[in-house]
């Protein structure tokens, strides 16, 4: 899953949701079944790579897009 300016790997997502707490501008919601939670994007086009969900994630599920397709691990 992508926007243009991150990249969201859900296997490695262990749905904390901090991501979802610091992002203002409601690209990201959760995929919350009994089996299956993890972050998903909903309004891509909304985010303006603040990058604030990047360093709140601690499990690398979330990945920089930086000139124009190289990616950075947080
Ligand atoms: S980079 Fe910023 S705007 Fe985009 S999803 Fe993350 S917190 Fe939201
Ligand atoms: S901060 Fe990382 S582990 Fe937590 S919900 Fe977001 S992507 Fe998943």
């Amino acid at each position: 899953m992508y926007t243009a300016h991150i990249m969201i790997d859900s296997s490695l997502c262990k749905a904390c949701w901090k991501c979802l707490q610091v992002c203002k501008n409601d690209v990201l919601a959760k995929v919350n079944l009994p089996f299956h939670k993890h972050i998903k994007i909903t309004r891509g086009n909304n985010c303006t790579g603040c990058f604030l969900c990047t360093a709140e994630c601690n499990f690398g599920a979330i990945t920089k897009i930086i000139d124009g397709g190289k990616k950075l691990r947080e």
